[in-house]
């Protein structure tokens, strides 16, 4: 029996392989940083190998609610991942039937650099413009896509947090819906708006199996108001291009670990929210209720009260600086308990919808912008 973690966003560190059955492994905490939660490894073992593995420090992780009723992701073919028999007492114990001889399992289904990049590739195909930004930390590239002509500033961001990896699965989605040239929602949008993407914002902390920092172990989303070369240029560089463009809207993306539903938090707490980004809000909200039966707003995060919003946060930043809305998408970890799906629980495709969901409420949205 073998453990792997040395690839491509995987974390895990390995007390003790020797009995299938009393496998011990701990999640490592990020990059500089006292977070922790992310996992992803390849287990070896003969095919029917009963499997038992004991995440020994699940109960020191920085959301330990997110362990309640989860069920951790396991794949063959790294494409289709499905929800393990999980139990949470302090320790997560994760049990299963070896069907081949090798088996991925983590907190949820990984997005790979390499498919990053594939998919940066595919936009560029369709016609998209593609730029990099500056370069992270250690010196990966910002990517970003920009299509359409209009003058509405849309943009788009993903991923700050690079353990929440469905933001860029919604990212996948929301670009092949975008440039799918049979789609009219996606030519009028372009005719009529500018689209921004950076379906990546943190590609250090990706790589390093990291659940919310990048390389210096700064939370990017907390680096809005004052980000720094040394400590947030992945922050810095998007900033800077946004001034350049402006923005009338922003989608930031993110996944949740205890709340199982897709919700948004929005700008309700800064200091500009008037009625004319109240109305916006509110529209968009509808739009997307309308076309995605797994959006809700019934579940979420309590408001922030007026003028209360922390100004470091993405979408408030953007929304306070450019008087627009701006909103982080929270999707679950879990799965979506209005419309669940306990066989794979919220997932890759599932994800992909939803991004494209989200773009097509964004077509009637634009009457709204001024
Ligand atoms: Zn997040």
């Amino acid at each position: 029996m073998h453990i792997d973690s040395q690839f491509d966003g995987g974390n895990i560190t390995v007390l003790a392989c020797e009995d299938p059955l009393n496998i011990q492994v701990a999640i490592q905490k990020d990059t500089e940083s006292e977070f922790l939660q992310w996992f992803s490894f390849r287990l070896y073992a003969p095919k029917g190998t009963d499997i038992h593995i004991n995440i020994i420090n699940a109960h020191e992780t920085s959301y330990t609610k997110g362990w309640i009723n989860y069920k951790a992701r396991y794949s063959y073919d790294e494409e289709i991942w499905r929800q393990a028999d999980t139990d949470y007492d302090g320790g997560l114990h994760i049990k299963l039937t070896m069907e081949q001889d090798s088996v991925s399992i983590a907190y949820f289904a990984p997005y790979p650099l390499a498919r990053h990049h594939q998919l940066i590739r595919w936009c560029q195909g369709q016609g998209a413009t593609i730029r990099s930004l500056g370069k992270s930390i250690q010196g990966r590239s910002m990517d970003l896509i920009r299509t359409g002509t209009g003058p509405k500033q849309l943009w788009f961001i993903g991923r700050q947090h690079p353990g929440e990896t469905m933001a860029e699965w919604w990212m996948e989605g929301f670009c092949e819906a975008l440039f799918d040239p049979a789609n009219p929602l996606s030519s009028s949008l372009r005719q009529e708006a500018t689209l921004h993407i950076v379906p990546n914002m943190n590609p250090d902390g990706s790589f390093l199996g990291n659940l919310r920092c990048n390389a210096a172990g700064a939370n990017l989303n907390r680096e809005w108001k004052n980000p720094t070369q040394e400590r947030s240029p992945e922050v810095l560089f998007v900033r800077n291009e946004m001034e350049r463009t402006g923005v009338n809207f922003c989608l930031d993306i993110h996944g949740d670990e205890s709340i199982p539903y897709n919700f948004f938090a929005g700008p309700e707490g800064i200091p500009a929210y008037n009625k004319t980004i109240e109305r916006s809000y509110k529209n968009y909200t509808q739009y997307l209720l309308d076309r995605s039966p797994d959006f809700q707003t019934a579940y979420g995060y309590p408001k922030n009260l007026p003028g209360k919003a922390n100004l470091a946060v993405c979408s408030n930043y953007i929304a306070e600086y450019f008087r627009c809305v701006a909103i982080t998408v929270e999707q679950p970890f879990k799965d979506s308990d209005i419309t669940p799906m306990p066989d794979v629980g919220w997932s890759p495709q599932r994800a992909k919808h939803f991004g494209a969901a989200c773009l097509a409420a964004c077509v009637p949205l634009l009457h709204d912008l001024d």
